[in-house]
C-alpha cells in the first residue's frame, strides 16, 4: 500500500528502532507499522487519515472511550498539583486514598483493601508472592503450587506467564517457573465436542479436571487456583454455566484459595462490575488493570480479601512494592473513571441494553459460510471461521485465516482481533446501537472478502 512522506517515515524510524510488544518484527519491516494518531468515542484515526471503528478498546482497555474530558482533567489536575509521591514507609497521596475506598466501596463485600501495581502482569507477579507468604504465615509452608489453565493469559512477566498457559510463551525463557501447573481449558468446541455432552456436563468435567490435579499434586501441596472468569486474550472462550460454581466447590473443599484475574472482565465488561459476579464465584484475589483508568494511564492492583489480610498483613512488613503503587495521577484518573461509570449507570446500561443487542447482533453473523460459535457474554464477543461448517472441519494453520480476516477488517475500517481461526471484539462500553450494527456490517464485509480470497 502507498501512504504519505510523513507515514513513510514514521514508519522507517519506528522499525529502526521500537521493539514492539508480540510482534513479528521481519514482517514489521516489511510492511511497516499502522500508525494511529487519535481517537474519540468508539472511532481511533490512523496517520493516513482513516477512521477505524475500535472493536478492542484499544488492548481491552478504553471502556469509556477515546477523548473523556473529565478523565483528561483529572490528569491535568493532578499533575498540576502533586505529579509523584511514594507510598513507601508510612506515606500516603490523596488520590491513591480516596481510589482505595472507592474500590472497597465497587467490589464484592469480602474486599476492603487493595495493592496497586502498574500493569495486569505486575498484579498477577505480587499475587504469586501474597498467595506463598500467606501460607507460610499460615504454618502450612508446603502449599507452594498454584494451578492455571492451557491457553489461560496473565500477563508477560515472569510469574505472569507462567501462570498463563501460553505455549508459546513458555516456549521462550525456559517458563513456568516451578511451583506452577496448568489444566486444560473449558473450551466446549475444542475439549468437549468430542467427548459427546452437552455443554452445561462438559462444564462439570472440565472443572472437575482441577480435582485431578489437586489430587495429582496433593491437596496439601496446592495453594491457590487462577483463572479469567472468561478467557480474553485466548480467544474469548466462554465455560458453560455449570463451570465457575463447579470450580468454587473444589477450591472451599480443598481449602484453596481463589485468584480472579479481572484484568480484562473488571469494572464492567461482562455486565456487572467484575466478572466474578457474573461467574457466581467469591474469589479470594481479584486482580486488575486495563479498565480501571480506561487504558488512559497505567494502573493495575489487587484487591486481597479480608480473610488474606487478616494474616498477611499482621505480621510486620510484607516486603514488596513498587516505585509507582498508587501513582498519584493514575489514581486520580481511575476515581474520574470509576465516577464518570457510576454517573452514565455504564454497568447496568451494558447488562440490560447494550450487551444483550450486541448479543443478537452478533449471533446474525452465524449465517456466515465460514462462521460458527458467534457467541457473546457482556461486552466480548467470539466467533470461529471453520473450512467445512457442515462437517465441523476446521483449516489448516497455514491457511493463516484469522490474519487475513484481521486485514481485511483494518482495510475496511475495524480493529477486530484474530486468535488463531477465531475472530474476537471487546469494544468500549460506551458504544451505541448504531455503532453496534456498523460495527457487525463491516465485521459480515471482511469475512466475505476472506471467503472469496479462500476461494
Ligand atoms: N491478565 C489478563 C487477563 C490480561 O488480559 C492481561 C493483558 O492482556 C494481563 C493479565 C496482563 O496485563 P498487562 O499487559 O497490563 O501487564
Amino acid at each position: 500500500m502507498t501512504v504519505s512522506a510523513k507515514t513513510a517515515a514514521l514508519q522507517k524510524a519506528d522499525s529502526a528502532h521500537y521493539l514492539h510488544p508480540f510482534t513479528d518484527h521481519v514482517d514489521l519491516a516489511k510492511k511497516g507499522a499502522r500508525i494511529i494518531t487519535r481517537g474519540e468515542g468508539v472511532y481511533v484515526w490512523d496517520s493516513e487519515g482513516n477512521k477505524i471503528l475500535d472493536a478492542m478498546s484499544g488492548l481491552w482497555c478504553v471502556s469509556m472511550g477515546y477523548g473523556q474530558k473529565s478523565l483528561i482533567d483529572a490528569a491535568t489536575a493532578q499533575m498540576n498539583i502533586l505529579p509523584f509521591y511514594n507510598s513507601f514507609f508510612n506515606t500516603s497521596v490523596e488520590p491513591a486514598i480516596e481510589l482505595s475506598a472507592l474500590l472497597a466501596e465497587i467490589t464484592p463485600p469480602q474486599f476492603n483493601h487493595v495493592f496497586y501495581s502498574s500493569s495486569g502482569s505486575e498484579s498477577n507477579d505480587t499475587i504469586l508472592r501474597m498467595v506463598r507468604r500467606y501460607w507460610d504465615l499460615k504454618g502450612e509452608k508446603q502449599r507452594k503450587t498454584i494451578i492455571g489453565r492451557k491457553n489461560g493469559y496473565h500477563g508477560s512477566t515472569v510469574a505472569g506467564a507462567s501462570l498463563g498457559g501460553m505455549t508459546s510463551m513458555h516456549e521462550q525463557g525456559d517458563l513456568p517457573i516451578p511451583g506452577i501447573v496448568h489444566i486444560d481449558q473449558p473450551y466446549y468446541r475444542e475439549n468437549g465436542l468430542k467427548l459427546g455432552v452437552s455443554e452445561d456436563e462438559f462444564g462439570l468435567i472440565a472443572a472437575g479436571w482441577l480435582e485431578d490435579k489437586i489430587k495429582e499434586v496433593g491437596a496439601d501441596k496446592v495453594a491457590a487456583f487462577i483463572g479469567e472468569p472468561v478467557q480474553g486474550a485466548g480467544g474469548v472462550i466462554i465455560p458453560p454455566k455449570t463451570y465457575w460454581p463447579e470450580i468454587q466447590r473444589i477450591c472451599d473443599k480443598y481449602g484453596i484459595l481463589l485468584i480472579s484475574d479481572e484484568v480484562i472482565c473488571g469494572f464492567g465488561r461482562l455486565g456487572t462490575w467484575f466478572g466474578c459476579e457474573t461467574m457466581g464465584t467469591r474469589p479470594d484475589f481479584m486482580t486488575f488493570a486495563k479498565g480501571v483508568t480506561s487504558g488512559y494511564l497505567p494502573l493495575g492492583g489487587a484487591m486481597v480479601s479480608d480473610r488474606v489480610v487478616d494474616v498477611l498483613y499482621k505480621d510486620g512488613d510484607f516486603n514488596h512494592g513498587y516505585t509507582y503503587s498508587g501513582h498519584p495521577v493514575a489514581c486520580a484518573v481511575a476515581v474520574a473513571n470509576i465516577k464518570l461509570m457510576k454517573e452514565q449507570d455504564i454497568v447496568n446500561t451494558v447488562k440490560n441494553d447494550t450487551a444483550p443487542y450486541l448479543k443478537k447482533a452478533w449471533a446474525s453473523l452465524n449465517d456466515h459460510p465460514l462462521v460458527t460459535d458467534a457467541q457473546s457474554e457482556g461486552m466480548v464477543a467470539g466467533l470461529i471461521m471453520l473450512k467445512d461448517k457442515t462437517k465441523n472441519e476446521a483449516f489448516d494453520e497455514k491457511d493463516n485465516v484469522g490474519m487475513i480476516c484481521r486485514g481485511h477488517c483494518f482495510d475496511n475500517g475495524l480493529v477486530m482481533r484474530a486468535v488463531g481461526d477465531r475472530m474476537i471484539i471487546a469494544p468500549p462500553l460506551v458504544i451505541s446501537h448504531a455503532e453496534i450494527d456498523e460495527l457487525v456490517g463491516l465485521a459480515r464485509k471482511a469475512l466475505d472478502a476472506t471467503l472469496s480470497d479462500l476461494k
